[in-house]
């Protein structure tokens, strides 16, 4: 069965993407750490992260640093924390994370999403990635 990501990636269900190239998507998680909490995810479904070929593997460290970059130009924050985790979705991703405290980096913080002003968040971190 297709995970919740290919989903996403098909169109079959909505996510607010901030950016996008032939191999990979990047959108806001539903349920964030902290504003800004962003999730880079390769098109091709493959449950484990150390599972990719060497070039798959490097594409999507590079796909998350430019998202990183863009990210922390848009979101005000001490720095970007990247983790990988993979217990609830089996489809490999990459959490960037705005920090500031070490409670951002627990996954048992959780930021309280303005739905009026997702959209716009997710917009304006779009217009940072180069
Ligand atoms: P992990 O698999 O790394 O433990 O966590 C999966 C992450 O995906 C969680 O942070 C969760 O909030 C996020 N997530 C799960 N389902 C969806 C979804 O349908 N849309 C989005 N945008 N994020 C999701």
């Amino acid at each position: 069965m297709a995970s919740i990501f290919s989903k996403i990636i098909d169109g079959e269900i909505p996510c607010y993407k901030v950016a996008e190239d032939q191999n990979h998507i990047a959108f806001l998680d539903i349920n964030p750490n902290a504003k800004g909490h962003t999730l880079c995810v390769p098109k091709k479904e493959v449950n484990k992260l150390f599972d990719l070929g060497p070039q798959a593997y490097s594409e999507l460290m590079e796909f998350s640093r430019t998202v990183a970059l863009g990210l922390r130009k848009a979101v005000p924050c001490q720095r970007i924390g990247m983790m990988v985790i993979g217990l609830e979705v089996p489809h490999v991703h990459v959490h960037l994370i705005p920090l500031n405290t070490i409670s951002d980096a627990t996954f048992t913080k959780k930021e309280q999403v303005d739905k009026s002003q997702i959209f716009e968040l997710a917009k304006h971190i779009a217009t940072k990635i180069g």
